[in-house]
């Protein structure tokens, strides 16, 4: 079986994550969790201290030196995420906590603004929770209905009938780029196309796509993108909507509160620019000047480079997994990402996470914030290994040869 080195050193790059060289229940640590979320290379984390001890102060306020030095910081991180989604405008990249909250923003405001009942909205059968709930509550709100794209037994969409769901009354379609159960990466430029014959704007969740795809907004020309910091190699607590600027500037602002006011009397607010419409409050200040640290550190890998070394640990662990009796891989589209979800015969995945968590191996066991697609595998759940930039190919035997131990042990 093929091994090929990536294109940049992996020994240096492993050194730079200090987590990578702990131990586990005595064993070096193998982390194959990154679609949960990813290590955190020093870059970062002295990032974030080096804010808080030299540089810290509230942004957007102060005439002080501190203030405006941190300001700086903050806003040249909006120009590396425009740089990584290659927005056009910088105005069109809202800081957010993460995915969750831009999508549940764009509900609430895209959403509420210009859906009404009987209007549909439509998703996918493979969406995560946070790409279904706040659609769920928007139609509740408003009584729209909530259409659904169905998925084939390899976990793709079904684009057959794409045409019949996007009808005069469907107000957005909001789809995973790549979805975290499966790992199937979906053809967004036929669906963005599709939608956009008929008038109907797209939203792409790119929670799993921006750590290992290369995203061009333009390109891709959808309406709003979401992701989140932390499974970019970033701090927690930190992501961005993306979003048209045309479609920003027509949607009311979500949360209010400072920032996003240009003057406030208790008559009425006038609100203020993009994108500070919708950044209400004090920001998370150092996680976002440390998310362009982690953009810095990707873009001085080149994620055309991660992309091809986890596609090459993918490929090398779907062959292993086969030749394993027993084991079922859940997702099995020609086209994925580095995930490789799995369940075995007999085994509850819980079962399986905790025997491995006992070698050191962290993987994810569950339904992964997406019980729809466990009960279209009629699955409890699955185990799933993810791989990130940092992980090896003998990590991925140290995983096979785990999984085996498991089948051993469970007679
Ligand atoms: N969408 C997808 C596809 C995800 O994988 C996740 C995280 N598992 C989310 C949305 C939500 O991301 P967050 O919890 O960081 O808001």
């Amino acid at each position: 079986m093929s091994r090929p080195a990536p294109r940049y050193d992996l020994a240096s790059i492993r050194s730079d994550f200090p987590i990578l060289g702990r131990t586990i229940n005595r064993h070096p640590l193998v982390y194959l969790d990154n679609a949960a979320s990813t290590q955190k290379p020093r870059a970062v984390i002295d990032c974030i201290r080096r804010v808080y001890e030299e540089e810290y102060a509230n942004v957007h306020r102060g005439v002080h030196t501190l203030s405006q030095r941190c300001t700086d910081l903050f806003e040249t991180a909006r120009e590396k995420v425009q740089g990584l989604l290659h927005a056009r405008h910088g105005h069109e990249i809202v800081f957010v906590r993460g995915a969750t909250e831009a999508i549940n923003l764009v509900a609430q405001t895209y959403g509420r603004q210009k859906v009404g009942a009987g209007d549909e909205i439509l998703i996918t059968a493979m969406e995560h929770h946070s790409n279904i709930v706040p659609w769920q509550m928007l139609c509740e709100q408003t009584g729209a209905v909530l259409k659904v794209i169905p998925i084939t037994p390899t976990g793709e969409l079904r684009l057959e009938g794409l045409d019949a769901l996007l009808t005069e009354r469907t107000r957005l379609l909001s789809v995973a780029h790549m979805s975290n159960a499966l790992g199937t990466i979906n053809p967004v430029e036929t669906i963005i196309a599709r939608a956009h014959a008929k008038g109907i704007p797209v939203l792409l969740d790119g929670a799993q796509s921006v750590p290992h795809l290369r995203v061009d907004v333009q390109a891709l020309d959808c309406d709003f993108y979401v992701f989140s910091g932390h499974k970019l190699y970033g701090p927690s607590g930190i992501g961005v909507l993306y979003g048209k600027e045309s479609l920003l500037k027509a949607m009311p602002p979500w949360q209010g509160g400072g920032d996003m006011i240009r003057r406030v009397t208790f008559d009425r607010t006038e609100y203020n620019d993009l994108p500070y419409k919708f950044e209400a409050g004090t920001p998370s200040i150092a996680d976002t000047i440390a998310l362009g640290a982690a953009i810095d550190y990707l873009d001085g890998i080149g994620l055309d480079a991660i992309a091809e070394h986890e596609h090459g640990l993918l490929r090398h662990a779907t062959e292993q997994a086969l030749e394993i009796p027993g084991l079922r891989i859940i997702g099995t589209a020609p086209q994925k990402g580095a995930i490789l979800s799995f369940t075995l015969d007999h085994i509850h995945p819980h079962d399986i996470g905790t025997l491995l968590d006992q070698l050191g191996i962290a993987i994810r066991a569950g339904h992964h914030c997406a019980m729809p697609v466990m009960d279209f595998f009629e699955v409890p759940a699955t185990a799933r290994a993810s791989f990130g930039l940092y992980n090896t190919y003998e990590e991925v035997d140290i995983l096979m040869n785990g999984i085996r131990e498991v089948i051993r042990l469970f007679g």
